[in-house]
């Protein structure tokens, strides 16, 4: 229900306070802050007008860290207390670490445990989260000084295929650099919000992003305003450095055809093909001076010596438009992201792949943050309800095991989130007093054939008959896909609570196989969902009649026990293997069979209770 605006009688209408959110890119190599400051989101730049903050950080001791550039100034000369890339060492054990870098220019903390590397510096340990929060800390600070007052919020990106962990260390860093977090948003999500393309009603989107030292595609399909990572794929060691020492490599060996006898060192000619790189972007052609000898390179050149490097780039496209089974003419929009993507070699390969040119006008290292920050504006509440946007969606139903281990869908699957919903449940025995949730994903019916996400139980449950309790089981799905279970008995208040992470760690082809499992089994799932249910109401009631056989049974003539005992027979014979058809026809004949013993014992303790005694006093001293 939409609620009605009401303005104070005889007021002002004041005008909507501005509040300040920012969207963050912790990159890297770099980090750059973004907010919208009157017109457009733009990036924010520090007091020397650069916008891209060097992901560096420099301890010393008893004096506060250096961040950005100067510290990566330090990079060489004092390795052992300057961080650079921590973003690769988000959620991950030192022993993972230690098995993917060859070489760390740092010690870890012998005191720390394996789950939780720390890295020893002349400013004490500092684990990932910390070094991140310097880097964030540094960035709230420039934006606080340029907006003039404190941020309220911020949306932070992280690369589509960031898991639980890493993502959670995320949120971690944030929160101990003080900041708010909006929402976490997947950098190529935002990259796409940044062109605007979450306006659109679908289509699908390749983001190809190639920065320094990394090269990531993800491909999105976007539904109503509603975006989904349908695959990632790159290369951690793949980007625009390597090009560099393509060029260096190349110089190396035209000086020595040439006869040059001075030999340059590798560091000053990484510099020259940086330089010569980057001038290739604007022109054709350049010239390149050294040590006295000049050589000549231009883009054909350049195409030539990076060939297999494009060429892997165009591959791993490949990969993820199979990984999604989607043809190049699905492909509506390609956005480029990272500094390598101004190369005119890169952007003609990637056009000519998709038979279109991709979107290049925002620029390319700034495109992330700007999506982020347009993000954090509507979250803080700066854009009318109208230009909301949803940018997920549950991917899978999520649900709860109730008895007879079959599935009670609770979130369904391609819900928006964030999302709440409740549904009440009862005890299945009386005097019940512990529940046991599980919470399971999936779209089976059978929770064998769901993913197991969690469990846990509610305790402390009064005794009552069985039905009889109320609790209400909630599901919140916030904006960064975090679960929260919570199961209440609405009489005591009793409550019991989790929280899981549904949505990491499943690729998107495990989520494609749960699917085509769920389809291919709907028919047979539905048949054992209603063979279960028919035997959960067979079981319930052979129980109830074994109970009043046992208080009762004097009431019965022989011929009625034998009748009872034909029908308690036949149904649990028909329990094992039949229909749901059949269970419930042998149901509803021992009901039949049974009803005039429950009149009986109606009569009965009706009559007790005329003689004084209340219905529950009797069948308190007959339990
Ligand atoms: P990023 O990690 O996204 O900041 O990208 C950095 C990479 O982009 C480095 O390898 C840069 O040399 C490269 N880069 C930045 N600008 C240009 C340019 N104009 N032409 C070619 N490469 C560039």
């Amino acid at each position: 229900m939409a609620l009605l605006q009401i303005q104070e009688p005889g007021g002002k209408i004041a005008k909507p306070l501005h509040r300040l959110a920012v969207g963050i890119d912790l990159g890297t190599t770099n980090s750059l802050v973004s907010a919208s400051c009157g017109g457009g989101v733009e990036t924010i730049p520090d007091n020397g007008g650069e916008h891209l903050l060097p992901s560096v950080v420099y301890y010393q001791k008893d004096q506060p860290a250096l961040v950005g550039s100067e510290a990566k100034a330090l990079l060489v000369e004092d390795s052992m207390n300057t961080v650079a890339s921590i973003k690769r060492f988000l959620g991950k054990s030192q022993s993972e670490l230690q098995a993917e870098h060859a070489y760390l220019p740092f010690e870890f903390d012998p005191s720390r445990s394996d789950s939780s590397p720390a890295i020893m510096t002349a400013d004490g340990s500092k684990d990932a989260v910390q070094v991140s929060a310097d880097i964030l800390s540094e960035l709230v600070q420039r934006a606080e000084t340029c907006l003039k007052g404190p941020l309220e919020g911020a949306v932070v990106t992280v690369p589509a295929y960031f898991n639980d962990a890493q993502r959670q260390q995320t949120k971690d860093a944030a929160q101990l650099a003080g900041l708010k977090v909006l929402r976490l948003l997947n950098e190529p999500t935002a990259a796409a919000v940044a062109y605007g393309l979450d306006s659109e009603d679908q289509g699908n989107v390749v983001v190809f992003d190639l920065g320094g030292g990394t090269f990531d595609v993800s491909l999105l399909s976007l539904k109503k305003g509603v975006f989904e990572v349908l695959a990632t794929a790159g290369d951690t060691s793949l980007g625009g450095d390597d090009i560099d020492h393509i060029i260096a490599d190349w110089l190396a060996a035209q000086m020595h055809e040439a006869g040059q006898s001075e030999t340059l060192p590798k560091a000053r000619l990484l510099q020259l093909a940086n330089s010569a790189k980057h001038q290739l972007s604007t022109q054709d052609t350049v010239q390149i001076a050294a040590a006295g000898w000049t050589t000549e390179l231009d883009n054909k050149k350049l195409k030539q010596l990076t060939s297999e490097l494009v060429r892997r780039t165009i591959n791993t496209c490949r990969r993820v438009l199979r990984d999604a089974s989607l043809a190049i003419e699905d492909i509506d929009n390609v956005i480029m992201v990272g500094g390598s993507t101004r190369m005119p070699i890169v952007r003609d390969a990637v056009a000519e792949f998709f038979g279109k040119p991709p979107l290049t006008n925002i620029d390319p290292d700034k495109v992330v943050a700007v999506g982020a920050g347009i993000q954090a504006d509507v979250l803080i509440g700066n854009k009318s309800a109208n230009s909301f946007l949803l940018l997920d969606v549950n991917p899978l139903s999520l649900g709860i095991e109730t008895m007879g281990e079959l599935v009670e869908k609770i979130i369904p699957r391609n819900t928006s989130i964030p999302v709440a919903k409740a549904q009440e449940f009862t005890t299945f025995k009386d005097g019940q007093t512990v529940m046991s949730l599980h919470v399971v994903q999936g779209e089976r019916e059978l929770v064998a054939d769901c993913r197991s996400l969690a469990r846990f139980e509610l305790r402390e449950i009064p005794a009552m008959v069985a039905g009889a309790a109320k609790v209400r089981v909630t599901f919140q799905v916030d904006a960064d896909g975090l679960l929260s279970v919570t199961a209440e008995e609405t009489s005591s208040g009793k409550k019991a609570e989790i929280q899981v992470k549904p949505s990491y760690g499943l690729e998107s082809s495990v989520i494609e196989e749960m699917l085509q499992a769920s389809h291919e089994n709907a028919q047979a799932d539905m048949e054992t969902r209603s063979i279960k249910e028919a035997q959960l109401d067979a079981r319930q009631l052979l129980d109830a009649i074994a109970n009043a056989i046992a208080i009762d049974g004097e009431l019965l003539s022989e011929i009625e026990v034998q009748k009872l005992k034909g029908a308690i027979t036949a149904l649990e014979n028909i329990m094992i293997s039949g229909s749901s058809v059949e269970i419930n026809a042998a149901t509803e004949a021992l009901n039949l069979v049974s009803s005039d013993f429950a009149a009986k014992r109606m009569d009965l303790h009706i009559a007790n209770a005329l003689r004084g005694e209340s219905i529950d006093a009797v069948e308190k001293q007959t339990d």
